[in-house]
């Protein structure tokens, strides 16, 4: 049978917009008299990253990575894997690592164990969204996370579906239906 994808509206651009300087606000009181590396994940957090970093006034260096997750049918745990490292030295500097989304947490379980393994001064976690339900790694609260969100699978705002929907100015649950 064949499916259509429609996409409900959940967070709109203006939504966002306020939240994001909530969270840069926040940052901003946070980090007074200090510089910050904000660390990006590829590709779903560029949108969020390029906002946020505008809004911050500390010094800033902008740096990002990306990882793969690899699905095992035998496990229920995904591999998280490198495509692209960090290219700037983390050693004793102030780390704000800007996630999309935390899912089940194993790519941010990953993300940490790495990043404090480069021997920051701190380490933080942004995230735009979060879905607490789907949880399955043990990880520390993240410091700042924009939205809780109800397990549904969202698209727009950076967030893709098979590379679609990233350009999209707001965030949406991705539906299929029957037609
Ligand atoms: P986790 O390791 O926490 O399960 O998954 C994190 C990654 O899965 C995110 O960085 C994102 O790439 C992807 N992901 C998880 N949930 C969603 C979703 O609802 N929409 C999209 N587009 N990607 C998601």
């Amino acid at each position: 049978m064949t499916k259509k994808e429609r996409i409900e509206p959940l967070l709109t651009a203006e939504k966002i917009d306020a939240r994001v300087s909530e969270l840069a606000d926040q940052i901003n009181k946070d980090y007074v008299g200090k510089s910050i590396i904000l660390m990006g994940t590829l590709k779903g957090a560029y949108i969020f990253m390029a906002d946020l970093s505008r809004k911050i006034t500390a010094p800033t260096e902008i740096d990002c990575l990306k990882v793969s997750s690899y699905g095992d049918s035998t496990s229920p745990i995904s591999q998280v894997a490198f495509d692209q490292k960090p290219s700037i030295e983390l050693e004793g500097k102030h780390v704000l690592l800007v996630e999309d989304i935390v899912d089940t947490g194993h790519t941010l379980a990953y993300l940490r164990r790495y990043l404090e393994s480069r021997k920051p001064a701190s380490l933080k976690v942004c995230a735009l969204l979060d879905k607490p339900s789907r949880r399955e790694a043990v990880l520390p609260e993240s410091e700042y996370i924009g939205f809780q969100i109800p397990d549904a699978f969202v698209v727009g705002y950076g967030l893709d579906f098979n590379q679609r929907y990233r350009n999209l100015p707001f965030i949406g649950e991705l539906i299929f239906e029957d037609i």
